[in-house]
């Protein structure tokens, strides 16, 4: 059987093999491992295997979570960054106990985050989601309506518009993979040519992490390749 930490070094090649592909440097791709399901035993196994970041999906979950692993490691870095669906109404632990912020597809809730981020803890890390698969999901900005928002938000104090992020419908067959991730590389630059300071393409998940890198990614977002199937999952939707 294969341990989390024998998974994670896997994972890890597979991203240096697909960014030597692509002709990038080995450490300009960052590894995000989505512990979203799973417990704090399974990142602190993460961590003793040398993995820092974390992405978490729901909320309470994660805020369990990330005061079990600071009970068990105390004094230990870790990043945690969110990449759910957000309410309006639950902004402040968001904007309290993350360092990024992957989800943000309105302003409302931008400005939230910006009020309420703890100016002692610096700047909240931002990506806005852009929604590349059209009617098939609700959540993301409109493509179209991308350029306003990305100009709003970094203007709000409190936050780093860091780039964009993006979770393509499902495409099993490869050669297709990389279409979305081409676009939100496009539209990366498009901001960056507006003036806009952006380094950080959050794309790839398990299923096509080698396609987002091959695009460009700059942090890939990987669960299930590193801590397996999930037992359930609320969906993203
Ligand atoms: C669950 C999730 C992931 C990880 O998905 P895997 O297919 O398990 O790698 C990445 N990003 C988001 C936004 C997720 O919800």
């Amino acid at each position: 059987m294969s341990t989390i930490s024998s998974k994670l070094h896997d994972v890890e090649a597979t991203i240096r093999a697909a960014a030597e592909g692509a002709g990038r440097a080995p450490g300009s791709v960052r590894l995000l491992a989505v512990s979203k399901t799973f417990g704090a035993d399974a990142v602190l196994e993460a961590m003793h295997a040398g993995q820092h970041a974390f992405g978490e999906n729901y909320l309470q979950e994660a805020l369990d979570k990330i005061e079990a692993v600071a009970q068990a490691a105390p004094g230990e870095l870790v990043e945690w960054h969110f990449i759910g669906p957000i309410q309006s109404n639950k902004t402040r632990p968001i904007a309290t106990h993350f360092a990024w912020v992957h989800s943000v597809d309105r302003l409302k809730i931008a400005q939230r985050l910006s009020e309420q981020r703890p100016p002692e803890l610096g700047p909240l890390n931002i990506c806005l989601q852009v929604n590349v698969s059209g009617e098939a999901s609700k959540s993301g900005i409109a493509e179209d309506e991308l350029p306003e928002l990305a100009r709003q938000v970094a203007a709000l104090p409190n936050l780093r518009l860091r780039g964009l992020m993006a979770i393509p419908e499902p495409e099993s067959d490869p050669a297709k993979q990389r279409a979305p991730f081409a676009r939100m590389r496009g539209l990366l630059e498009r901001l960056r040519a507006g003036g806009l300071e952006l380094d950080t393409l959050s794309m790839g998940m398990s299923g096509d992490l080698e396609a987002a890198v091959a695009e460009g990614a700059t942090i890939v977002r990987i669960g299930s390749a590193i801590f397996g199937a999930r037992h359930y999952d609320k969906g993203n939707a």
